[in-house]
């Protein structure tokens, strides 16, 4: 029996289920939510995030990661009150988001891998919840010197713990591959990473290079259609699946709850189907009409999840 570790205590893999593999309860800045007492109404969003995660569990769902790092406003008690209010299984993530950050010039990575591994070892935030998985990102300015070190940082605390790496990448620039060699460079297996947001992507030859490297790819922006329409990241799926890489797809929506980067009447407008509902109550019957079969919708959905989290051991 494998083991992973949820907001609420270990998960036995075996009880994984149909995981959704990259969303988020919220992404709230700590910065101006320490300063503002109105930027976020905690409540509220509890109650919100509460509705959603069992909407997501009345359609099937029965794990959730959590992919919010650390600078994005991760926030422990928040995900675990709602894991325990929705009975949800909810995977936490430790890590870093993709912008330059002034202090990570200077700080050697080493001594920056001894804060964010107790995450993983400890627990977060002074609880006794561990992350479960390792997020890194890379967007449009590519790996610049201070991506590469936050990389490589990533790939030392997968080496030292054996938990997975999840990314965050911009398709328009291909860093998935880039991304792929920064850990390849540090000696990661490659097998052991998500390459996310692929699903952006309707680059066949781009998402083959990453696939022919070993990496699962996350199909993982469904509902936001603004950046590639559902049909389109159906076919690429359905034709991902013919040409045999059924078994390295995962999928998702990376969605929030709330996210604060918009006035929240503004994201209803821009993505109104993006939520954690949209691939039970759209995507998996697309899927299926796209000549997907049953035994390929559950390996995306709960087989290649669970292969991710039972590929364990520091190294
Ligand atoms: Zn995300």
């Amino acid at each position: 029996m494998a083991t992973i570790s949820g907001v609420l205590g270990e998960i036995d893999t075996a009880e994984l289920g149909f995981t959704l593999m990259h969303e988020h309860i919220m992404v709230v800045n700590w910065a101006m939510r320490m300063s503002f007492a109105s930027w976020l109404d905690r409540d509220a969003l509890v109650d919100r995030a509460v509705a959603e995660v069992r909407a997501a569990k009345a359609r099937g769902v029965r794990s959730i990661v959590d992919l919010t790092p650390v600078n994005l406003g991760r926030d422990i008690h928040v995900i675990r009150e709602v894991a325990e209010r929705a009975e949800m299984q909810i995977v936490a993530a430790t890590g870093l988001y993709w912008m330059d950050e002034p202090w990570l010039q200077a700080w050697e990575i080493d001594r920056l891998v001894e804060y964010f591994v107790r995450d993983i070892t400890h627990g977060i935030q002074g609880t006794s919840a561990k992350a479960g998985i390792i997020k890194a990102a890379t967007d449009h300015p590519g790996v610049t010197d201070i991506n590469r070190k936050l990389l490589q940082m990533a790939a030392r605390l997968h080496r030292a713990t054996g938990v997975p790496i999840s990314t965050h990448t911009d398709v328009h620039n291909r860093t998935g591959l880039a991304q792929q060699d920064v850990f390849a460079e540090e000696g990661v297996d490659l097998a052991r990473v998500v390459i996310g947001h692929c699903g952006d992507s309707d680059d066949l030859a781009y998402l083959e290079a990453i696939l022919a490297r070993g990496s699962f790819i996350g199909m993982d922006r469904f509902g936001l259609d603004i950046l590639l329409p559902t049909d389109k990241r159906v076919s690429v799926i359905a034709e991902l699946c013919r040409r045999g890489y059924t078994s390295q797809l995962v999928l998702s929506h990376d969605a929030c709850c709330h996210i604060d980067w918009f006035p929240r009447e503004q994201v209803e407008m821009m993505a109104p189907r993006w939520n954690f509902r949209h691939i039970p109550d759209d995507v998996l019957p697309a899927l299926r009409r796209a000549g997907v079969s049953e035994d390929q919708l559950r390996a995306m959905t709960v087989d290649n999840p669970r292969r991710v989290f039972e590929r364990q051991g520091a190294y």
